[in-house]
C-alpha cells in the first residue's frame, strides 16, 4: 500500500519542518479549497509543471478560484508555499 503524507496549510506557521506532515493515504497530490482562494495567480505562476489554472467558476468571494488539472502535479510544495492565503492549498506527499 503506497503511502502518503500531507502538508497542511493551517500548520503553515511556528512548527518544525518534520512535525510538518501528516501521514495520509489515497489522495490526490494537491487539495484546493476554493472559497480561500483569491486568485492571485501566485501558484499559477510559480508551479513548474505548469498544472494549476484559474477556473471559471466564483467562490463565495467572488474570485475565480484556482483549479488543478487533474494530472502531472510533483508535489513539489512551491504553491503551497507561495500562497498567502492559509488553508487555500494542501499538498500530499508520497513517503519512499
Ligand atoms: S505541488 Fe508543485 S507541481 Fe504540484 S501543483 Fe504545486 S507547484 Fe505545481
Ligand atoms: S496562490 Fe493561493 S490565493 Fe493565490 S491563486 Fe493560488 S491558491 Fe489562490
Amino acid at each position: 500500500m503506497q503511502e502518503s503524507v500531507t502538508e497542511n496549510s493551517k500548520q503553515k506557521r511556528n512548527i518544525q519542518v518534520a512535525d510538518r506532515f501528516v501521514t495520509l493515504a489515497g489522495r490526490l497530490p494537491i487539495e484546493i479549497e476554493p472559497d480561500l482562494c483569491k486568485e492571485c495567480g501566485l501558484c499559477v505562476e510559480a508551479c513548474p509543471p505548469k498544472v494549476l489554472r484559474i477556473s471559471n467558476n466564483l467562490n463565495v468571494m467572488g474570485y475565480h478560484p484556482v483549479e488543478y488539472i487533474g494530472r502531472g502535479c510533483t508535489s513539489c510544495g512551491i504553491c503551497f508555499y507561495v500562497c498567502p492565503e492559509p488553508g487555500a492549498i494542501t499538498i500530499h506527499k508520497k513517503v519512499r
